[in-house]
């Protein structure tokens, strides 16, 4: 698996014509790896030479015995960047070579660790921005990632009705968040995958919101924004409840949401863009005259981290292809008076899609 990943990082590297990329960002040293500490580095050669460094400091021995495959040259040291610079230098001696264009990962290295990454480094190497490179990898997952994306999802489905089904009406949003935690981790999570948002009534109109130590009434909407994380990867879905009776107003925005959520979709195939599934949504909420009520983008893609490429959204200009794993997500937000959002996570197939999400979307009533 690790082997895989990092072959195809190395022919990323040769087409950005890079000789070699240093991996600082831990989430991605983790894709590409399967180190999951918490330092550690990896430098990768360009094409099919096969350089292929990994330094991590020594709390990490044992580990990266197991989590390594033996295709990386593991190193100790007590500091990962200056070893990662010690691992250049050897690359650039072994080609014997008097120039080395070294990719770096701009989008996640501070200006510091670059100045110092600068006076490590021998003077025969060029640090280039390279950020992106491996989030573009990482937006297709491979079997073994959509396994664990799909565990991470039936387990907060499973969460979601053990708590729905210990009723919401009189419990405060906090407890039931809380609750939320607490279940997905007596399931086995290793914890949620971003602290959930419970937001009744009129607080629903705030997209983000952040869950008040207020006792959730009878008859209005409650939206529930939550997802675990298991081996690594995160889950994240949305459902909108009603606890009672709610006015017909509020049922509309739902049927609304609902319809846009379906047929955006039903657009998720390999071949459109982002900006394309986006659109479909967007454009049907507008029509229904709510085009100022949904100000986010539709989704986004979901792997080790839950905010990842792709993103589906105005400024997805990317086609969807095979193994993305994103969410479709639509909101309509009436400032003080409800919110209703919609969320399945979805892996983009050849035929079209597979919902990971398996709970109903129809609008359910809860005590
Ligand atoms: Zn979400
Ligand atoms: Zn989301």
């Amino acid at each position: 698996m690790s082997a895989d990943r990092a072959e195809a990082v190395a022919g990323a590297v040769a087409r950005r014509e890079l000789d070699a990329l240093l991996v600082s960002d831990l989430v991605n040293v983790r894709w590409l790896s399967g180190f999951s500490g918490s330092s550690g580095a990896a430098v990768v050669g360009a094409g099919t030479d096969g350089a292929r460094a990994f330094v991590t400091d020594f709390r990490y021995r044992t580990q990266i015995a197991v989590e390594l495959d033996p295709t990386w040259r593991a190193t100790i040291v007590s500091d990962p960047l200056a070893g990662a610079a010690e691992a250049v230098g050897g690359l650039v001696a072994a080609r014997g070579t008097d120039r080395l264009r070294l990719g770096f990962d701009d989008v996640h290295l501070s200006v510091r660790a670059h100045t110092r990454l600068q006076e490590l480094m021998p003077d025969t190497v060029e640090l280039e921005p390279a950020g992106g490179l491996i989030e573009a990898l990482r937006a297709v997952k491979d079997p073994e990632e959509l396994a664990a994306i799909r565990a991470a999802t039936e387990l907060a489905d499973e969460a979601f009705t053990q708590v729905v089904g210990r009723g919401l009406t009189g419990r405060t949003e906090q407890a039931v968040a809380l609750d939320l935690e607490m279940t997905m981790r007596t399931l086995g999570a290793q914890g949620s995958s971003f602290p959930p948002i419970v937001a009744a009534g009129e607080h629903g109109a705030l997209p983000h919101a952040s869950p008040r130590d207020v006792a959730i009434p009878a008859g209005t909407l409650v939206v529930v924004d939550w997802g675990a994380r298991l081996d690594g990867y995160a889950s994240d879905c949305t459902r909108t409840l009603a606890t009672g009776k709610i006015d017909d107003a509020a049922r509309e925005v739902y049927a609304l949401v609902l319809r846009a959520q379906e047929a955006a979709l039903a657009a998720v195939r390999p071949g459109p863009t982002g900006k394309d599934v986006d659109a479909v949504a967007r454009d049907l909420i507008a029509a229904a005259g709510h085009g100022d009520h949904f100000g986010h983008g539709l989704g986004h893609g979901v792997g080790l981290e839950v905010h990842e490429a792709p993103r589906l959204s105005k400024q997805g200009d990317e086609p969807l292809v095979t193994g993305n794993v994103v969410t479709v997500e639509p909101g309509i937000y009436l400032p003080d008076v409800v919110g209703v959002r919609i969320e399945d996570l979805v892996a983009v197939s050849a035929d079209g899609h597979e919902v990971l999400t398996g709970l109903s979307k129809a609008l359910t009533v809860v005590g």
